[in-house]
């Protein structure tokens, strides 16, 4: 008899679940609107041409090797990434007061930055957005941090709660720290205007709450890369402190590579210097160094004006394609007169709508129309193609009618 007898079956990751469902169904016109991965007007993953050109050039360059990387990773990709989020021209930067540790994807960058908290700030409080992400509270309780919710959404007007998220900072303890997503909050597509956030800044500014952004789309949303990180440079250009996660894996389609950075800025370069050399001593013993073959991808790209533009227009068609499924989808629902207001799927923003439909909707969409999605309603736009919405629109206007 096992010596692990007594463990019992886990159950399936809330998202990744969808997916191990729907490779399970035999039906011949499922559709997966479950993971948060871009795919073609064919229903095909797509790799960017700037990116298989990059490899190519990593693999045609012989005087490149296999050593291990520091444990901070690759200068070149964390300087670029680094400009890529606070801009060009940050000040923080040219201050010498950021930190940016190459780390495993967003998920990873956010653990580190969790860890390190956890080791190193007294208020170990963090407040995430209700609702959020699915692995947000674990990364975090595991951490070691206690995790708070602050009100975000609205489910009468499927938009911001804003009111409910001031309330909620300001009843905050002083110097708790504060998930933002950067951009296209997932899963509800809802994000706060300009004004919204600067109001956002302000508040926590001033009760010392400590913004942790989470930029896991930086570019999806708008299709522009500045604009999209417009947020996290606000709350930069004051001169305050703040932790940034970001990811490749949407934003340059690296998924599997696992490619992210986690920055942290500080008020003071020598503050800034130790705080890396805390950030090494939590990812030396959890996988030594991070892989070598991403981020020299992202840096190639990064170093090169050429290719970064090319970058910009792949990024901008694929935001752009997701856009055109939101109207094209809305349309449909209009044209069967599917009862209900559904113009939040064309006011929301980047990979996700947050539909609005029930669980017991959601299992009715995927028992009749093969349509599979997670059980909170949340749609992947990336997903959907021209000959997918149809589908779709006749499986959500028989779940509502
Ligand atoms: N944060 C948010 C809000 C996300 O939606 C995701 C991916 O779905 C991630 C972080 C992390 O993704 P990854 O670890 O693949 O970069």
């Amino acid at each position: 008899v096992s010596v692990f007898a007594d463990v019992v079956q886990a159950p399936e990751d809330p998202i990744l679940g969808v997916t191990v469902a729907f490779n399970k169904d035999p039906c011949p016109m499922k559709v997966n609107l479950g993971v948060g991965a871009y795919r073609t007007e064919e229903g095909k993953p797509l790799v960017l041409n700037v990116v298989r050109r990059a490899e190519q050039m990593l693999v045609n360059d012989s005087s490149r090797v296999k050593e291990y990387l520091p444990i901070t990773g690759l200068a070149d990709f964390n300087k670029m990434s680094a400009k890529l989020i606070f801009g060009n021209d940050s000040p923080a930067i040219q201050e010498k007061r950021v930190t940016t540790v190459q780390c495993l994807s967003g998920t990873g960058s956010l653990r580190v930055g969790a860890e390190f908290l956890a080791r190193h700030y007294q208020q170990r409080t963090i407040y995430i957005p209700q609702p959020t992400w699915g692995n947000h509270p674990k990364v975090f309780a595991l951490s070691g941090l206690f995790v708070k919710t602050y009100r975000y959404y609205d489910p009468a007007t499927r938009g911001l709660n804003f009111q409910g998220l001031v309330e909620d900072l300001s009843s905050a303890p002083s110097g708790a720290v504060v998930l933002l997503h950067a951009c296209a909050h997932n899963p509800t597509g809802v994000d706060p205007t300009v004004e919204q956030w600067e109001q956002i800044r302000q508040l926590m500014r001033s009760k010392a709450l400590l913004p942790f952004f989470d930029s896991a789309y930086q570019g999806f949303a708008s299709g522009n890369l500045d604009a999209d990180a417009q947020p996290v440079r606000l709350f930069a250009a004051d001169g305050g402190e703040l932790l940034a996660a970001q990811s490749y894996a949407k934003n340059m389609g690296l998924y599997g590579e696992r490619v992210g950075a986690l920055s942290i800025v500080c008020k003071t370069a020598d503050v800034a210097a130790k705080v890396e050399s805390q950030l090494k001593l939590v990812i030396r013993p959890m996988y030594s160094s991070p892989p070598i073959h991403g981020a020299s991808i992202v840096a190639t790209i990064l170093k090169d004006s050429e290719m970064y533009n090319e970058w910009t227009i792949e990024l901008k068609a694929m935001a752009d394609r997701i856009i055109s499924m939101r109207h094209q989808l809305f349309e449909a629902l209009r044209e069967r007169g599917t009862p209900g207001d559904w113009t939040h799927i064309v006011k929301q923003i980047g990979m996700f709508t947050f539909t609005g439909l029930n669980t017991e909707q959601v299992a009715f969409m995927t028992k009749e129309y093969h349509i599979y999605m997670t059980s909170d309603g949340r749609i992947s736009m990336a997903g959907l193609s021209s000959k997918t919405v149809p589908l779709l629109a006749d499986a959500i206007h028989a779940a509502v009618t």
